[in-house]
């Protein structure tokens, strides 16, 4: 399976005007649901470029629709032991965080409050038809990755080290050392926790005189699944990247562009990747930036989701036309759907089980 890459077009807002509106989501044939976004030709408007995804959702697209579509399928996927990767892409105000957080309303809750909530009912499920065999875990991190430096969300802004966290590879998976993760055991205190952090991260930003588009958000849902002494893991990840446009041509601050630099860099880093792996180069640049060691595009052994935003006014011309390109290649990336290997929990010896006694093995469903 490759790379499910979607493209999303966020409604015009308020101040903004119908005839500013360039890009427009369209159907190979009458009838079909859309999978092409077109855009006209810079150097020439007569002319209109269409590029190609697996599905295109319009400004009518509610959060429920996106939601149902796109995710919901695969929760079943990770409680199976595979990882689901979903991230948001695009252009600084089309629609990422909206689309991955959304608002406080119901109806306006994003990807990330809704997974949470269908993570929670599986789990209950699981645990309810087991009858008391499987017990399942759930648990956050969440980190952002601000000048290539890993901090933690989770942890009050105090304790936070001016060099981040440093990452390693284990078992094939890049982890952050030293990230916090935190378990609850029902959904109320997961969403506040997660709301905390995200306050977390706007204080950062205040406090650093910068803004939260220019740092990529991470979350990771851990799935711990206990039967017995069999566990199995799977993690959900949501990301929130940086926005894609190119700060050359804003006009930016000293400060700013040190940011940017780096920000440019990782989401060049990431281009540079989808790329390589696109034309079956050997050597892919994952490990020139944090964010591609953790993204791992087409390393991974699971589900990858990439949302691409885009919003349809003729400001953001170049570069939509720019996030368009790296998104549609990304489409070729090869993605193994393995399921992660049940894992035999390691029973303690304890006076009670250290005498030669075997453990009565808990039937194995
Ligand atoms: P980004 O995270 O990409 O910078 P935001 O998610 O902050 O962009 O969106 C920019 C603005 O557009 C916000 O005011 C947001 O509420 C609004 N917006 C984005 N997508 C939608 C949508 N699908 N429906 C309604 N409003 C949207
Ligand atoms: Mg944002």
């Amino acid at each position: 399976m490759s790379v499910r890459v979607v493209a999303r077009i966020r409604p015009l807002l308020p101040k903004e005007l119908e005839r500013d509106a360039i890009v427009t989501a369209a159907s190979t044939d009458d009838g079909k649901p859309p999978t092409l976004v077109k855009i006209p030709n810079p150097k020439n408007e007569s002319e209109e470029f269409s590029f190609a995804f697996n599905s295109v959702y319009d400004h009518s697209t509610t959060q429920e629709q996106l939601f149902t579509a796109e995710v919901a399928p695969h929760v079943k996927a990770l409680f199976q032991g595979i990882d689901v990767t979903i991230f948001a892409y695009g252009v600084t105000g089309t629609g990422k965080t909206h689309t991955m957080r959304g608002g406080l309303k119901l109806a306006d809750r994003g990807v990330i409050p809704r997974l949470l909530s269908s993570i929670y009912r599986r789990a209950k499920k699981i645990m309810k038809d087991s009858e008391g065999q499987t017990t399942v875990d759930v648990s956050i991190s969440y980190y952002e990755i601000y000048n290539d430096k890993v901090f933690d969300l989770l942890e009050p802004l105090e304790k936070r080290l001016p060099a981040g966290l440093p990452l390693r590879e284990k078992d094939g998976k890049t982890m952050v050392v030293g990230l916090s993760e935190r378990s609850c055991d029902n959904l109320k205190d997961l969403e506040g926790l997660y709301l905390h952090a995200e306050k977390n991260r706007a204080t950062a930003a205040t406090k650093l005189n910068a803004h939260s588009s220019r740092s990529h958000s991470v979350l990771q849902i851990k799935v711990t699944q206990t039967t017995g002494d069999q566990v199995k893991t799977s993690t959900a990840s949501a990301i929130d990247l940086a926005g894609s446009e190119d700060n050359r041509r804003t006009d930016n601050g000293k400060e700013r562009l040190v940011e940017s630099a780096a920000i440019n860099k990782s989401l060049f880093v990431l281009s540079q990747c989808i790329d390589a792996i696109s034309r079956g180069d050997k050597r892919i640049p994952y490990r020139e930036s944090k964010m591609t060691r953790i993204l791992s595009l087409g390393q991974n052994n699971g589900i990858t989701i990439m949302i691409l935003n885009l919003a349809s006014l003729r400001s953001y011309h170049l570069d939509t036309l720019s996030s368009l390109n790296v998104s549609s290649r990304a489409k070729r990336i090869e993605v193994r759907e393995i399921e992660n290997e049940v894992v035999f929990k390691q029973v303690p010896r304890t006076a009670s089980n250290s005498g030669g006694l075997s453990m009565a093995r808990q039937p194995l469903r």
